[in-house]
């Protein structure tokens, strides 16, 4: 299977190819032909699946079709919704890259932040926007955004949405929109809370499901290790120069167990950060782009703060 059998125009297939990705993806290759139909649609994917290009290329496809129909539009057409500022800022990357050669001009919004170069990007006029439900909220209230031209609508990770407590948020913004909308699903799990909050949005949508939630990867070789609560710290240090560990991404359960983590780690001479909810955006911007440009050894996060990055 190839991008071009999946009736991807020639824009996205080059810039497809500038990515280096040569075949579609399982949740590609079963999502993209729905979204192209007009379908909705209720993904069951983790991230690392690919499905971000999975929603993005044929929803730019969409705009770039309408775009030749009629006139260009003059306000936002596409909303999504992530759970966290990492995962917007990420399916932001991804969709300019994807969207590099179509000229659709998107901006990534969420919390954390000032809110001024949000606005400003806004005003100079936008086709999509990548939110976080919090700050684009504020920014509704405060009316630099409206909802009320939305045509396509993507909610990302909607069960993490859900853990996070979002609920409230997500409906707020779902009120808003208009009835009529094409709209993709995503989440990774589907329990009964998804059900019922997917039902209220989809109409009779395609369901595609890839990778259940509960397989490892396979490239992936694990290794487990039975030790006193005391030890865990040495332990880590050991594992690190045992297996010559140069880049590694160490998961710790709360946000000051990570600090710790990190601290003992940099006075053993080994370069580590940890990222969670209360470090800044700067400082968590500073870690995510040390460890993707290997100068940052050990990158250390709480499974929260974790989930969904891509390096
Ligand atoms: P996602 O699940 O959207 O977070 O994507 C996971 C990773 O797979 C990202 O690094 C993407 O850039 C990459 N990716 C997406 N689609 C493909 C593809 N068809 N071939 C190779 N890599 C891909």
């Amino acid at each position: 299977m190839t991008f071009k059998e999946l009736n991807l125009i020639e824009p996205l297939l080059s810039a497809l190819e500038k990515k280096g990705y040569t075949e579609p993806t399982p949740i590609q290759a079963q999502a993209i032909p729905a979204i192209l139909q007009g379908k909705d649609l209720f993904g069951l994917a983790q991230t690392g699946t690919g499905k971000t290009a999975a929603f993005s290329l044929p929803l730019l496809q969409l705009l770039h079709n309408s775009r030749i129909e009629s006139q260009p539009r003059k306000h936002v057409s596409t909303l999504i919704l992530a759970p966290t500022r990492e995962l917007a800022a990420q399916i932001g990357e991804n969709f300019t890259a994807y969207g590099n050669n179509l000229g659709f001009k998107n901006a990534v919004i969420f919390g954390g932040v000032s809110q001024g170069p949000q606005v400003d990007r806004l005003r100079r006029g936008v086709d999509v926007i990548i939110a976080t439900p919090g700050r684009l909220l504020d920014l509704i209230q405060q009316g630099y955004i409206s909802l009320k031209n939305i045509e396509y609508f993507v909610l990302d990770e909607a069960d993490r949405m859900l853990d996070m407590g979002f609920i409230h948020d997500i409906k707020k913004v779902i009120a808003m929109l208009p009835k009529k909308k094409h709209t993709l699903f995503f989440s990774a799990t589907a329990n009964p809370d998804i059900q019922r909050l997917s039902s209220t949005i989809l109409h009779n949508p395609v369901q595609v499901e890839v990778t259940p939630v509960s397989s490892t990867a396979e490239r992936i070789e694990q290794k487990l290790f039975f030790v006193a609560k005391e030890d865990k710290r040495s332990l880590l240090k050991w594992v690190l120069d045992e297996y010559n560990i140069d880049h590694v991404l160490v998961f710790g359960r709360t946000k000051r167990g990570c600090d710790r983590i990190a601290k003992d780690l940099n006075k053993a001479g080994v370069q580590a950060e940890a990222i969670h909810g209360d470090k800044s955006q700067g400082a968590r911007e500073r870690a995510m782009k040390g460890f993707k440009n290997r100068t940052l050894r050990v990158l250390v996060a709480t499974d929260i703060a974790a989930r969904g990055i891509d390096v």
